[in-house]
């Protein structure tokens, strides 16, 4: 099993090989898949509004993170970031609805 949670942020493949380390001494990876160099933390990952909305529509359907992922081109760490952060924000209002449902 494989214990590092690195995806290849092109192709999401989980096949990642150490490659040494970049000037500041943070190590650097290569996507065994297809190539693709980089390293753990890379810059801010731009997601765009439209993407977001269509993250939303297929989170409704149901899609497993994994096939959105898929779809998006967003990495599985940043959807689980994501969707972390956004069942914090409205659990609070999960709770009320679920009040309501019941009545
Ligand atoms: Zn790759």
């Amino acid at each position: 099993m494989n214990n590092s949670a690195l995806t290849c942020p092109q192709c999401q493949s989980q096949k990642i090989v150490k490659n040494g380390s970049i000037h500041n001494k943070k190590p650097k990876y290569k996507c065994t898949e297809c190539g693709r160099q980089f390293v753990e933390h890379p810059r801010k990952i731009y997601i765009s509004e439209d993407t977001k909305n269509l993250i939303e529509k297929l989170l409704l359907e149901k899609i497993s993170l994994a096939g959105i992922a898929r779809v998006t081109g967003v990495s599985r760490k940043w959807l689980q970031d994501y969707i972390n952060a956004k069942y914090k924000e409205v659990s609070r209002e999960i709770n009320v609805s679920k009040k309501n449902e019941e009545s």
